[in-house]
């Protein structure tokens, strides 16, 4: 044990997105995995024999040898990744909190409480005044958004703050990952498109609201944008793909557009932190781009790709936008959350 590093719990290490924390965090300058977690029916046995590792990466021979605990507030790590069920979600990330615990989840669970930020470091990291007010002592909760709306924002967030937007319409290709482990069945997916991912669309056309969102003392006023979003999984692994088309406030040329894109950096950035990448937004030039096997590891899974800027004649502009679902959308997006944290002093 690294007595430098801050102890590190994840609850639902088994799943899809547990599994990415795991890879993401081995050899973390900051962050020890200490603990993992999942359901009654993991708990007890060694990681390696609960877990369907499906990582690229071979599984860690510590992390292989741990004992999964159960999800329950008796953990000696004080921080705690979610990647729970949105099923149990809710009550136990309430439990841990209640208990002292900082939990920073995945889970849709808590993103709409008043109390509750919903984060995307590099958009909004002063919503992460709102856990002051939280009523869990020492502990808090601070939610990632869904993986769609993350790539979605990043690329709104120039836009709104250099030209203002009054619209958005986006219709989403999304990868199979998202869905969790293992996922729609093979017969369903293979060879098709499936016009419906359940509660997405609401996500999408109400997540960006709070995040684009400003905090006026204690709460969140919702940016006053119409979005509206179709979402459909198709047959790829990793990486969400969106066309989406744009109203914005003010009128602006195409190289104004991309100059915003490409010049667009946050406070993960000027901290330096160790999961930002340098560019969060990549422009690629090309009509054929951006493509999920070819640029969902930009900045190691972590920089948002935008490609096929035009005009269009219904909105003002439209583009196309890939972001890796597990890593930027997850748990990159969250581990990004938690070093915001520690830097800024929440996890002291
Ligand atoms: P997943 O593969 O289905 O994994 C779910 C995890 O929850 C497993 O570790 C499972 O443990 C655990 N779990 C299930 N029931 C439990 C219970 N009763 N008590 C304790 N643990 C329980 O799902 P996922 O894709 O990793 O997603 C995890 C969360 O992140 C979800 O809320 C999802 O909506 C969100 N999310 C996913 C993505 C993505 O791209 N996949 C992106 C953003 C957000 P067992 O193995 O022991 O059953």
């Amino acid at each position: 044990m690294n007595k430098d590093k801050t102890k590190v719990a994840i609850l639902g290490a088994t799943g899809s997105v547990g599994q990415k924390f795991i890879e993401l965090l081995s050899n973390h300058p900051w962050f020890e995995i200490h603990e993992l977690a999942a359901s009654d029916k993991s708990a007890g046995k060694k990681y390696s024999e609960a877990v369907n590792w499906v990582m690229q990466i071979p599984l860690d021979k510590k992390i292989a040898e741990m004992e999964v605990k159960k999800c329950e507030p008796t953990l000696n790590s004080k921080i705690v990744f979610s990647a729970l069920d949105a099923s149990v979600a809710g009550t136990i990330e309430e439990d841990f909190a209640k208990a002292g615990y900082v939990v920073i989840s995945n889970a849709r669970n808590h993103r709409f409480d008043d109390d509750v930020p919903l984060i995307v470091p590099e958009i909004n990291s002063d919503h992460l005044e709102l856990v002051k007010i939280q009523k869990f002592g020492k502990g808090a909760i601070v939610t990632n958004p869904n993986c769609s709306t993350i790539g979605l924002v990043m690329a709104l967030k120039p836009l709104d703050d250099e030209f203002g937007i009054d619209s958005v319409n986006v219709v989403t290709m999304q990868a199979i990952s998202g869905g969790g482990y293992p996922g729609v069945p093979s017969m369903d997916i293979l060879d098709n498109v499936i016009p419906f991912i359940g509660g997405e669309e609401d996500k999408m056309e109400t997540e960006p609201k709070k995040i684009l969102g400003t905090i006026t003392g204690k709460k969140i006023e919702y940016a006053r944008i119409a979005v509206s979003a179709q979402c459909n999984r198709v047959s790829v692994i990793d990486g969400h793909t969106e066309c989406v088309q744009v109203k914005l406030k003010k009128k602006t040329s195409k190289d104004e557009i991309i100059k915003a894109w490409n010049n667009f950096s946050g406070e993960p950035q000027k901290l330096n932190l160790p999961s930002a990448p340098e560019r969060p937004i990549i422009y690629l030039e090309g009509d054929k781009y951006p493509q999920p096997r070819m640029h969902r590891n930009l900045g190691k899974g972590m920089s948002v790709a935008i490609g096929r800027l035009r005009e269009c004649s219904l909105f003002d502009y439209k583009f196309v936008i890939l972001s890796h679902n597990t890593i930027r959308g997850a748990a990159g997006g969250t581990i990004l959350i938690a070093e915001l944290m520690k830097s800024k002093g929440y996890l002291d």
